[in-house]
């Protein structure tokens, strides 16, 4: 399987004032396609920031980072700019629509600003809207939707650029378990129909059991799952 994203001995200190935080202490992951990996930890153990890390969006303190095959923070900002917007999806934990557009303006946004004429973009849109059964709320604004629907939105917003790896920030954090489930049944989805890569961040031990991969982020070292560990955990 080709390999999509890549981190080596990521370290990510934050200084404040004469107070230093060590959030990030040698992490490495591989990410190949068609991967579905999910990272656990219990708040304030650096999963956001090893996801912004991984995307390009904070510089990590040490390390290395490759996205199909760039070292992201060796080359120019403006190639690590359009590498990031061709390349990967964010999914953040409040999804981030813009609330004065509606769901297809929402979704289409990605490839507006990536240049692609606005009927096509319209068109594309259409389409993932009703990939994630949603074409019926296309008009919708984002506070005319539930929670579910909000993200379900965002995630097609995410993918509308068809990327190659997908980084989702506790994607069903603020949802109950039945939409919860929906989004986890689309995202693996599409890692077998299409074979876009996942990183899931995540504190519900049973979701990322349907994930490849679980790693724990813990004092700063991202260590792999037993699944019976994940099993004994949520017992
Ligand atoms: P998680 O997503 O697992 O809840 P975060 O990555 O958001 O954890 O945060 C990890 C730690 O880093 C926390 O202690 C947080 O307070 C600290 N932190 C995050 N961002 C910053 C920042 N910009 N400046 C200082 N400290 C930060
Ligand atoms: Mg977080």
């Amino acid at each position: 399987m080709s390999e999509i994203l890549r981190c080596r001995n990521l370290r990510k200190t934050y200084r404040d004032g004469s107070l230093r935080v060590e959030v990030l202490k040698g992490v490495d992951l591989d990410v190949h396609q068609g991967e579905s990996v999910a990272v656990v930890g219990s708040s304030g153990s650096g999963k956001s920031t090893l996801l912004h890390c991984l995307g390009g969006l904070d510089k990590p303190t040490e390390g290395v980072v490759t996205l199909l095959g760039h070292e992201v923070f060796s080359i120019p900002a403006g190639t690590r700019d359009s590498l990031r917007n061709e390349a990967l999806g964010f999914v953040y934990q409040f999804h981030h629509l813009l609330p004065e557009l509606t769901a297809l303006e929402n979704v289409a946004m990605p490839l507006l600003i990536g240049g692609v004429p606005a009927q096509a973009a319209r068109g594309r849109a259409l389409e993932w809207l009703a990939a994630i059964g949603m074409q019926e709320r296309s008009g919708h604004r984002p506070s005319q939707l539930s929670g579910g629907e909000r993200q379900r939105i965002a995630i097609a917003r995410a993918l509308v650029n068809e990327p190659r790896c997908v980084l989702a920030d506790e994607p069903t954090g603020n949802l109950d378990s039945q939409n919860a489930d929906r989004i986890y049944d689309l995202m693996l989805k599409l890692t077998r129909e299409r074979g876009t890569a996942f990183v899931v961040v995540t504190h519900d031990h049973d979701l990322a059991r349907r994930m490849d991969q679980q790693y724990e982020l813990h004092d700063g070292i991202l260590n792999a799952l037993d699944i019976r560990d994940i099993a004994l955990a949520s017992s």
